[in-house]
């Protein structure tokens, strides 16, 4: 059985959780979703991957760092220790690994701007360089990547890949193709 722990801080976690579920049936693997609210939800269960969603990374920053839940140090520290630990992180959760601002290194290695694709009224749908259907809602932009590329948009960076740690900008769990969420899970095998 493997264990899949949500951040559900804020933003787009039934989708995600509907997503890694038809990843799953996909892949013919068993697994249980943990959701993670607090500190403790993250101690209490032996998670095998993480899914950060998107959505506001200021809400996130506020919820996840207050003294009731403090999930964010949490998780940053999960990630911290062991490297090779499967991150999922979309939209709002690239910005949080890109630029986690609590005074450690960064989980990912790339300057990221936030929404720098535009207002609400921009986003927008589009496939990208690979085929995956992307879909772009306030997205953050990354600059300077010094990690792995791992996919694009008319050749810009959309898609950052440090080992198993994938940040993307836009949002997997709003399309068909479960891709992105069967390759966490297949990064747990
Ligand atoms: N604009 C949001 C932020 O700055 C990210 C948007 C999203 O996650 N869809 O956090």
């Amino acid at each position: 059985m493997v264990v899949i722990g949500i951040a559900m801080l804020q933003g787009a976690r039934h989708a995600h959780m509907d997503a890694i579920l038809s990843a799953a049936t996909e892949l013919s693997m068993d697994i249980e979703i943990v959701e993670l609210r607090t500190k403790d939800d993250l101690e209490n269960h032996s998670i095998d991957a993480l899914m950060l969603p998107g959505g506001e990374s200021t809400v996130m920053r506020l919820r996840g760092n207050d003294d009731t839940s403090r999930l964010l140090p949490a998780l940053f520290n999960w990630m911290r220790e062991n490297e090779a630990r499967p991150v999922l992180a979309t939209c709002a959760g690239a910005i949080l690994l890109a630029d986690p601002q609590d005074g450690g290194a960064p989980l990912i290695d790339a300057d990221i701007d936030r929404n720098a694709f535009g207002r609400q009224a921009d986003s927008f749908e589009s496939a990208l360089d690979c085929g995956f259907p992307g879909v772009f809602i306030r997205a953050p932009r990354f600059g300077e990547v010094r990690d792995t590329v791992e996919c694009t948009l008319s050749g810009e960076v959309v898609g950052v890949r440090r080992g198993n740690r994938i940040a993307l900008t836009f949002h997997p769990e709003l399309s068909e193709d479960s891709r992105y969420h069967r390759m966490l899970l297949e990064a747990c095998a």
